[in-house]
């Protein structure tokens, strides 16, 4: 396959999720891709559970080879538990993966040479040819450049005049706990389902994802649960603050949680929460926390330069389809890549669609939340246009 004669070399910011799917993709086109990453060794599995959705699971098979029914955990039913102890039960047929199955499946494809890591891009300069992308004291000019630096983008500048991120006025607190710490007869109640627990501007949610190395194996899989719970400005500075006192500002990861931060949210889990879903909170060692955003990009492609992925659009977790949307980015520059006479055509068709689905699936996101209560009055007013302060 071959993509447009005039984009032979590409370079990519960021090697999460957004970036590994483009470089996979376009590798795939036969270009010449370069990944620079910030940070060293494997990133944390911040994202733990993903709802694997239709584009990432094609991506799975049809770039990485990988059968995405062998790593993910299906589910055959939603269940909702009700305020008076009951659960309503509807069929819904969906597969749980995890943010590390699929990333590793990215690296394993893409040639260990390309993925520079430990190594931040520290300025990307547009040119009539594409982009400089400069890391410390090296340059390298690349036909496209491609910005995947996340929802704290410090390059997002060079594309959108907008889309920083604004709080929405809630976190969520997570969980991830292997399923062979739990008790049998709490595995046996959430094996199989996606549950629901709708409460008070409060919502929880939990199903099994692949164990280590992918594994689906009963027994060896584990339960991602989230909390999607209101938290003012002081509150979220709070819960974000580590146990040595260390301000995180939008998250905080597994194993940092302060000693009182996790009292009260132990006690919140008996006074509000069901009981099966109480039990989870407890048995999890590490639970940790991230801010919702809300972003919203205007613009995704400043002549050879792209925007892509959270850089782009953050959109709520409700959705279950940031990780789509990083895929569809990716799949869209491909077919728009092989098929157009140009790059500059190409590129052009790509930002008309990413930036009409990404539009769709922010503001559905909102609209969610919304309509789940948690909206901080910040985010109402960014949803509405006005002006509403930054994180
Ligand atoms: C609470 C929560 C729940 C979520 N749940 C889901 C879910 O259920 N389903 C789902 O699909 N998605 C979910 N996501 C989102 C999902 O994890 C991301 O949308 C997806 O991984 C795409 O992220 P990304 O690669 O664009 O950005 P990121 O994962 O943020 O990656 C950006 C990368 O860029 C690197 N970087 C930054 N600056 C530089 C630089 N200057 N030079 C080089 N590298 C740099 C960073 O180190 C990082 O590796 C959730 C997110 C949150 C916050």
């Amino acid at each position: 396959m071959t993509a447009t004669p005039d984009v032979t070399s590409v370079g990519i910011v960021g090697g999460s999720l957004a970036g590994l799917f483009h470089a996979v993709a376009l590798t795939g086109l036969g270009l010449d891709v370069d990944v620079w990453e910030r940070s060293t060794g494997r990133p944390d599995d911040r994202g733990a559970g993903i709802v694997l959705q239709p584009g990432v699971a094609w991506f799975l098979r049809e770039f990485c080879g990988v059968d995405p029914d062998r790593v993910s955990v299906p589910v055959t039913h939603r269940q909702f538990f009700t305020g008076d102890g009951n659960v309503r039960i509807m069929p819904m047929r969906q597969r749980m993966i995890s943010w590390g199955t699929i990333y590793q499946a990215l690296r394993d494809v893409l040639p260990a040479e390309r993925y520079h890591d430990g190594q931040p891009v520290t300025a990307l300069v547009p040119s009539a040819a594409g982009a400089t992308v400069h890391v410390g004291e090296a340059a390298r000019a690349v036909d496209l450049a491609i910005i995947a630096d996340g929802s704290a983008s410090r390059h997002r500048g060079l594309v959108t005049p907008d889309g920083a991120p604004r709080y929405a006025g809630y976190v969520a607190y997570r969980g991830v706990v292997d399923e062979a710490d739990l008790p049998k007869e709490l595995v046996a109640r959430f094996d199989d389902r996606f549950s629901f627990w709708d409460g008070d501007r409060s919502q929880f949610l939990c199903y099994f994802i692949p164990g280590d190395f992918g594994t689906t194996a009963t027994g060896r899989r584990r339960m991602n649960w989230v909390w999607y719970t209101r938290a003012d400005r002081p509150e979220l500075a709070r819960v974000t603050t580590d146990r040595n006192g260390t301000r995180h500002g939008l998250s905080l990861p597994p194993g940092l949680l302060a000693p009182q931060v996790r009292t009260d949210l132990l006690a919140r889990a008996r006074s509000t929460l069901p009981p099966p879903l109480c039990h989870l909170v407890e048995h999890t060692a590490e639970p940790f926390v991230q801010a919702i955003l809300d972003a919203r990009a205007t613009r995704m492609r400043n002549h050879r330069i792209l925007l892509t992925g959270d850089a782009a659009f953050v959109v709520r977790p409700h959705t279950a389809a940031s990780t789509e949307k990083a895929a569809a980015d990716a799949i869209t520059l491909f077919q728009a890549l092989r098929q157009a006479p140009s790059a500059d055509t190409a590129l052009q068709t790509w930002e008309r669609l990413r930036l009409a689905e990404g539009t769709a699936i922010h503001d559905q996101g909102v609209g969610l939340g919304r309509r789940l209560g948690l909206d901080g009055p910040d985010a109402a007013a960014a949803a509405d246009g006005r002006t509403g302060k930054e994180p």
